[in-house]
């Protein structure tokens, strides 16, 4: 259907190697898009980018750190020179820390909301020049449940995410005018690497997320395909600003 063809865009996706990153990137390379993947592992981007290829998707990956404006300018000049354009930006590349907040040291605090805030920050004005010169763009900010409910095990992280909701709505305000649609997605519990932590530290987590979500069930990177086309084609043009929960309805159950 042309409302969610892909065909002939360039996306960025951060992050992109693993996870909901990949997730969303298989979708909209099924979709027909090209992919550039911005993320540190040299073993993971390759793996992703094999995978990529599978569905018959053009696909690159450049090692960035993500927290670094300079590294952000060479991801964006090898996706130039690859594909020649970038219609969409997905800001999802993230990490977490668990402690109390007391524990915290400022250069950790510093690091999760770099790696996961800031990130988005540097991304969404490097890409933004690009989108302007084509007159459309698309950008989707990975948040989280977090970005709404607290948690006292991770308050950078907890932080982070409700300034990137906060961040979606301010670049949707300036940036409709130049037709970018600016969009979260809050993820609930998803069986990635990131919440594999989460599940040793908390033995009862898998309980908890299984008998509370209505879905009954853990999200998966795949259940991230759907919503990243959604709000990268044309289907979601009166779209922008939302924050739309991917959570099986963890966040709706009493
Ligand atoms: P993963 O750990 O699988 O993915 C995190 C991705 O971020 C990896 O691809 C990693 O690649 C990349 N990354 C981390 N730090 C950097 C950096 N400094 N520069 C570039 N890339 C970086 O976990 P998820 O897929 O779960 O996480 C993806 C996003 O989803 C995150 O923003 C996370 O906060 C969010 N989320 C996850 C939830 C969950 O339950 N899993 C719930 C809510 C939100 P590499 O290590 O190679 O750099």
């Amino acid at each position: 259907m042309k409302m969610f063809d892909l065909s002939g865009k360039v996306a960025i996706v951060t992050g992109g190697n693993g996870g909901i990153g990949l997730g969303m990137a298989e979708g909209l390379a099924q979709a027909g898009a090209s992919i550039a993947i911005g993320a540190r592992s040299k073993q993971k981007n390759a793996a992703a980018v094999e995978k990529l290829a599978t569905l018959g998707a053009k696909a690159i990956a450049v090692e960035v750190d993500v927290t670094k404006k300079e590294d952000w300018e060479r991801l964006l000049k090898a996706t130039l020179a690859a594909f020649g354009r970038v219609d969409i930006l997905i800001n999802n590349a993230g990490i977490t820390l668990r402690k109390a907040p007391e524990a915290y040291t400022l250069e950790e605090w510093h690091h999760v909301v770099d790696t996961n805030l800031t990130s988005a920050f540097l991304g969404s004005q490097a890409v933004y020049p690009e989108m302007k010169k084509v007159g459309a763009g698309k950008i989707i900010n990975t948040a989280s449940l977090t970005s709404i409910l607290g948690a006292p095990f991770n308050a950078p992280y907890v932080a982070s995410k409700g300034g990137m909701l906060q961040l979606t709505r301010a670049l949707a305000t300036a940036w409709a005018k130049d037709n970018i649609q600016v969009n979260a997605v809050l993820p609930g519990w998803i069986d990635t690497d990131l919440a594999k932590g989460a599940r040793r530290d908390m033995p009862t987590l898998d309980e908890r997320v299984r008998s509370r979500a209505p879905a009954g069930r853990w999200g998966q990177p795949e259940d991230f395909a759907g919503i990243a086309v959604l709000l990268a084609s044309p289907a979601s043009g009166y779209i922008t600003g939302t924050g739309m929960l991917v959570d099986g309805g963890y966040s709706i159950m009493l």
